[in-house]
């Protein structure tokens, strides 16, 4: 079974991509993630998408597209969740091809919705607990460059919404519950 957990920076979809991971063996693909750990090994790669980031803005589809290229030619297990891709309408389209070389297709698309001042909230108040105790915090995580994540998000992510209903394959679910409600609520959608 391969998943996108779709959703606004803060919403969840790392805490609950986890927890798939750990309960059902699926393979979590995270943009985000894989471009940090460019940007830390210094790639050249990574040297170019660390502005863009820090300011909050999108890297460029090529970039992306790639690097979700090569992890779908390895390992598969459980199936994959995507978090935090795709991010733009043309990333969707390369994925269902990409999905569609390797002779799968996408099962599920999971919106977590939450509103804009808790996820501003979320993010700002973890990044300063973060700071008062000494450890990193993401260059991405103070009020300013939040925002501008989010308004990335409504006006490239949010169209996949629409795109995804059209397709059948959207369900909606609340991301204001607690982390096991919304994990029960994740379940109750991928064991339908
Ligand atoms: P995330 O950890 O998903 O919040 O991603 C952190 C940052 O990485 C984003 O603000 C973007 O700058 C970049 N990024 C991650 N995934 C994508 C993607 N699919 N398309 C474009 N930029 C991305």
């Amino acid at each position: 079974m391969n998943i996108i957990l779709l959703g606004p920076p803060g919403a969840g979809k790392g805490t609950q991509a986890q927890h798939l991971v750990e309960s059902r063996g699926m393979i979590q693909l995270s943009t985000g993630d894989m471009l940090r750990a460019a940007r830390d090994s210094g790639t050249e790669m990574g040297r170019i998408v660390a502005d863009v980031m820090a300011r909050g803005d999108l890297v460029t589809d090529e970039i992306v597209i790639g690097l979700i290229r090569e992890r779908l030619q390895g390992e598969r297990a459980g199936g994959f969740i995507f978090d935090g891709f795709p991010r733009t309408l043309a990333q969707a389209d390369a994925l269902e091809a990409l999905l569609a070389e390797q002779g799968e297709t996408l099962d599920s698309v999971i919106e977590l919705r939450v509103d804009d001042e808790t996820l501003v909230r979320r993010i700002v108040g973890r990044a300063e607990e973060a700071r008062a105790a000494g450890q990193p915090v993401r260059a991405d995580d103070n009020e300013e460059a939040v925002r501008h994540r989010l308004m990335e998000y409504y006006k490239k992510t949010a169209p996949l919404i629409g795109y995804y209903h059209a397709r059948g394959k959207l369900t909606s679910i609340d991301g204001l519950g607690t982390i096991d409600e919304v994990r029960a609520a994740i379940a109750a959608v991928l064991d339908r």
